[in-house]
């Protein structure tokens, strides 16, 4: 049983000798980061690894279909942080956040397979 506060996995022998092996080889630069044993290690790596994950989560996907209504379609832009209008305007797409016909926003709004449809109805086409 591990003490009070720890958690045991179990691995097999093929995973564990393959992090230890990694682990004797850079076990210099790890205790200049602080990590004195192969637990250390493995949960330094988990950390990092979880760090990159979060990053990864944040900005995928970057665009967000909200609503669509009959000539406007809502779109949340995870970048920025900021709501996307794109509307039909004098028979062309239009985005009201980054003033363009041509940017992001516009070629997502091709990508979903609905909005595709009202828009191909509509004698919309995808210039690009
Ligand atoms: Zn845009």
């Amino acid at each position: 049983m591990p003490k009070e506060g720890f958690k045991s996995i179990t691995v097999s022998e093929n995973v564990y000798d393959k992090f230890h092996q990694v682990y004797e080889k850079s076990k210099d630069d790890l205790s200049m980061k602080g990590v004195n044993s192969f637990s250390g290690y493995v949960t330094y790596m988990l950390e990092e690894m979880m760090l990159k994950d979060k990053t990864f989560a944040k900005y995928a996907p970057k665009l967000e279909k909200i609503s669509v209504d009959e000539d406007r379609i809502i779109l949340k832009d995870n970048t920025r942080n900021r709501i996307a209008e794109v509307v039909i305007q004098k028979g062309e797409l239009y985005c009201q956040l980054c003033e363009r016909k041509d940017c992001a926003c516009i070629g997502f709004v091709w990508s979903i397979p609905e909005v595709y449809e009202v828009l191909n109805n509509k004698g919309l086409r995808n210039t690009k």
